[in-house]
């Protein structure tokens, strides 16, 4: 039986106007680039549906099922540190929710559908680069098992979109557990609304954190529930070394999913300076930053959150303090506990740590792939465990590294696990394939300027599986050579 979009509308049908109901203007002529199978499956939306002549016009915005009432949402936000009192889906329309396989409802948005009251001066479309791009990306994050939004299906709307020059434009179909960001509270709270406050956060409870309803402060367990995944997601960004640059509070959902693949990147070699986007003059937003900045962000929401709380303003504000001190701890937890699985390490100690500060030394210092030197070490542990048919990419470490090599195989050693184990924790959290600047704009540039999509389905396909190395896809998991780099990301919206 074919299954099209079953959408419920719970975000659109709240009390309060969190959104205007707008319909995504109409393209010429709608062709597919691509669907995700796996996802859909997963959605109870059949491929062959997506596939159709009518799941086409469906989500290419020429053709609006029964079922859906498309909205664009209204927020407030923070940009690069400026307020802004009034942000909004300016180029996105949520087509109403659907529920999975895992009995939880995803937002199913279409990105580039046109013009909303929150456009401003943009066109409201989205040229073919930016939709690759996150398609790209977005899938690549979620096979590495990082909280994310998804991607459903990529069309091309056969218009032109004008940007420094004309481009071929294109709409991308965007799931998640919901949009509501930082600045959907920022934009209420701005608004002196306590009551539309109230009636967002009830709508996350319900959403994300239902088991927080019978919490004897529900909206303090809440803030403290969004800090704490915000902090796990921060470090599980810098475990595989993404930068995402344009950590606005616009851009941070409450659901702990990361959002908007705009000028963000895989580091190549490991700098902690590292920083792509060529918007983010003074680096705001570069990769050592990003805990503080998720700090700051939950700082600006703890704000929105004082007149939830049932205490006087002080004690809210002290006890919202109290939270967002604790927001450190969570972070540090999360990745310190992951580079030691990096490691094949079980036991948290301080000499453990201090020998992963010394490996991060020595890549800092021998600026070594941050992705490949863990990879290379995994290598070294299958040969050590003589692994049959694991197969090595083809990296080396400066001679500088040996000392470290062998104080950490005594450390392998010392632990109550065998190395073995310690092999397999290292497969299963040290990617091989990562979608890396050079690949990305390769894929891109052959789509927009050859019409050869090639590239970006193979790319697609290889960080479908990002811990199976085989050495057919090796110039999929090399880092760049000095031609190949590219040191700026663009948002190209
Ligand atoms: P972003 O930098 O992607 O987070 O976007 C910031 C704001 O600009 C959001 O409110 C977007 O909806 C809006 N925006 C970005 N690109 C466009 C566009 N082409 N047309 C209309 N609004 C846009
Ligand atoms: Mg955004």
């Amino acid at each position: 039986m074919i299954k099209k979009p079953s959408f419920q509308c719970n975000f659109a049908h709240l009390k309060t106007s969190f959104y205007s109901k707008i319909s995504p203007s109409p393209v010429k002529s709608p062709s597919l680039i691509k669907v995700n199978n796996t996802l859909a499956n997963f959605l109870q939306i059949s491929p062959e549906w997506l596939n159709s002549e009518e799941g086409l016009s469906v989500l290419s915005g020429n053709l609006v099922l029964a079922n859906s009432t498309p909205v664009a949402a209204v927020y407030a936000g923070h940009q690069f540190g400026q307020w802004n009192p009034q942000l909004g889906d300016g180029r996105a329309v949520l087509l109403g929710e659907v529920t999975a396989q895992d009995g939880q409802l995803y937002d199913i948005q279409l990105k580039g559908s046109g013009v909303t009251p929150y456009s401003r001066r943009g066109d409201g479309r989205s040229p073919l680069g930016p939709v690759l791009r996150e398609y790209i990306v977005s899938e690549a994050m979620a096979q590495l098992n990082i909280p994310t939004t998804r991607s459903l299906m990529a069309v091309a709307t056969g218009e032109a979109v004008q940007r420094e020059k004309i481009l071929p434009g294109a709409i991308l179909t965007r799931v998640a557990k919901s949009h509501i960001r930082i600045g959907s509270f920022q934009f209420f709270a701005a608004q002196k609304e306590s009551q539309a406050l109230k009636e967002l956060a009830d709508f996350v409870i319900v959403r994300h954190y239902p088991d927080l309803k019978k919490s004897p402060d529900p909206y303090l367990a809440l803030f403290q529930a969004i800090l704490e995944r915000q902090a796990q997601l921060i470090a599980q960004w810098q475990l595989v070394g993404f930068i995402h640059g344009v950590m606005n509070t616009d851009n941070m959902l409450v659901s702990g999913e990361t959002i908007d693949y705009g000028p963000c990147a895989f580091m190549d070699a490991y700098d902690v300076e590292a920083c792509f986007s060529s918007i983010d003059y003074y680096g705001r937003y570069k990769y050592s930053s990003q805990p503080e900045i998720a700090l700051w962000n939950l700082s600006c929401l703890a704000q929105t959150f004082v007149p939830l709380l049932n205490d006087s303003d002080e004690l809210s504000l002290n006890k919202l303090h109290e939270a967002l001190d604790s927001f450190n701890e969570h972070y540090d937890y999360h990745y310190f506990f992951g580079l030691h699985q990096k490691l094949g390490l079980a036991e948290m100690t301080e000499q453990s740590h201090r020998l992963i500060e010394e490996l991060l030394a020595l890549m800092a210092e021998h600026k070594t792939d941050f992705s490949l030197t863990f990879r290379h070490l995994t290598d070294v542990l299958a040969e050590i465990c003589m692994i049959e048919n694991h197969q090595a990419v083809a990296y080396r470490l400066p001679s500088a590294f040996s000392v470290w090599i062998v104080q950490w195989q005594a450390f392998i050693k010392a632990q109550n696990l065998s190395a073995e184990h310690a092999y397999k924790t290292m497969l299963s959290v040290n990617p091989a394939f990562i979608p890396r600047n050079h690949l990305i704009e390769e894929a891109i540039v052959e789509a927009t300027e050859h019409n050869n999509y090639q590239p970006f389905h193979q790319l697609v396909s290889v960080l479908s599986n990002p811990y199976q190395f085989s050495v057919e896809n090796s110039r999929y998991a090399q880092a760049p050579n000095t031609e190949q780099l590219v040191l700026h990301t663009f948002c190209g919206t």
